[in-house]
């Protein structure tokens, strides 16, 4: 357990709060983060000051309006953002999502007790350490995920806070408490009613974490929520496809790729539209999902196989072909696959051309030497793509033009 410490920049903004008459304390992410001897990302200060009394203590700095109606202004000091927010009662919610209206307090206890899970609903300021009045400080040691309260009424208030706390046991490391457990499986169908950007931007938190593998496999019927094509492969592939998300090398879409490893392409990234993700993701979701048009078993081939799909392409399904063999402990094809992997590497390193820009002649110089006019221009770059990548031309303007004009002849 550690000391907990606010930066300067956060002890001024509670210290300026406190010099008006408010109380001010660090409250949520930030305090669970010190507490566990992490670093913050950010620091969210909590305050019995109205938003406009918020503003009036700030005015000499700037602020953002963030969420005036649900009391979170944004003061701007020294360069730094940081929200501070209302002591707030959330109001009765309206289908698992949002508070129908929010009231303002004057009790902190009250701020602590809307929040999500009791690691997250701990306080913190100098002057009176830390207040913790769910046993917050307690369940970080212990590394428990326990909700504030019933965990039925909590995940009906707000169906969000079931994908939170599978990201939290993933992220953290975290056990699930058996009651909050229980309610996860009973309410994971609530997710449905929850905003599939807000879903999309937990998931991806949720894959990366340390102990993705045992919360995919634990939580299969959440993640079924959010990814339904999951439902349909065997027990065995899910599995199989938990541990190459979870220990794959690389960012959170390509986790996801790893994780729909046994789906059809076009499944897969239809699945990842349907939450509203960047089409960029979407598509490499799909593409690298899809069968290579060209095996990357020679240079000649990787290059061939470059110009087709692009370098990102690729590599993702080189990388995911290489983790499913690894994970199902088959050293032979993973080692295949490895090999493509190399040749491809040295193919980019190689500079040998693989894209038309990368030609020593233009589709213009194919137009003013009258070889091809139109869509036939394309065409003819293209094979004259493959003629350099084959060794059978230079990659110069000369050289080209001599060999298209003999072969187009
Ligand atoms: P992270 O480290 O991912 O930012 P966090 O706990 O700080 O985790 P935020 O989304 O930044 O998460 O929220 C800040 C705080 O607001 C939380 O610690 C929690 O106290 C509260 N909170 C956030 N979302 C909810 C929610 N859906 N229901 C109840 N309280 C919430
Ligand atoms: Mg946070």
């Amino acid at each position: 357990m550690f000391l907990v410490v606010l930066p300067e920049k956060a002890e001024k903004i509670i210290d300026t709060l406190n010099r008006s008459g408010y109380e001010a304390y660090a409250v949520g992410g930030c305090v669970r983060d010190l507490i566990s001897g992490k670093e913050p990302d950010d620091y969210d200060i909590t305050t019995n000051a109205l938003p406009d009394e918020i503003k009036k203590v700030f005015h000499d700095c700037k602020t953002i309006d963030t969420g005036i109606k649900h009391g979170t202004v944004t003061v701007i000091a020294d360069g730094f953002y940081t929200e501070v927010t209302t002591y707030r009662i959330d109001g009765e919610y309206k289908d698992s999502r949002r508070p129908e209206n929010v009231t303002f307090s004057k009790n902190l206890k009250d701020d602590l007790s809307r929040r999500d899970f009791t690691i997250n609903a701990i306080a913190y300021n100098k002057t009176d350490g830390l207040k913790d009045c769910f046993g917050g400080v307690s369940d970080i040691k212990e590394k428990i995920i326990r909700c504030v309260g019933s965990p039925e009424k909590r995940f009906n208030e707000d169906a969000l806070r079931i994908l939170r706390a599978v990201r939290f046991a993933s992220v953290l490391g975290y056990t699930v408490e058996k009651n909050t457990s229980e309610a996860i499986h009973n309410y994971a169908h609530l997710l449905e009613n929850i905003s599939k950007e807000r879903i999309y931007v937990e998931i991806k938190k949720l894959i990366c974490g340390e102990n993705a593998e045992n919360v995919l496999k634990e939580y299969r019927d959440v993640i079924k929520i959010i990814f339904p094509g999951l439902a349909y492969i065997s027990d065995e592939d899910y599995n199989t496809a938990a541990k190459m998300a979870a220990t794959a090398e690389g960012d959170a879409v390509f986790r996801l790729a790893a994780l729909m490893y046994f789906l059809p392409p076009d499944g897969a990234s239809d699945m990842m539209r349907s939450l509203k993700c960047d089409k960029a993701a979407a598509m490499r979701v799909g593409n690298s999902l899809s069968a290579l048009p060209v095996v990357p078993d020679s240079e000649i081939n990787a290059l061939k196989c470059l110009y087709f799909t692009g370098d990102g392409v690729i590599f993702d399904y080189l990388a995911l072909k290489i983790l499913y063999f690894k994970s199902i402990g088959d050293t032979g094809n993973a080692e295949i696959f490895s090999e493509q992997l190399e040749t491809v590497k040295k193919a980019v390193l190689s500079k040998k051309p693989y894209k038309i820009s990368q030609l020593g002649i233009k589709g213009s110089d194919l137009a003013e030497n009258n070889i091809a006019k139109g869509s036939d221009i394309g065409k003819t770059l293209e094979a004259l793509l493959f003629a350099v990548i084959e060794g059978k031309v230079p990659n110069t303007r000369d050289g080209l033009l001599k060999y298209v004009e003999k072969n187009e002849r």
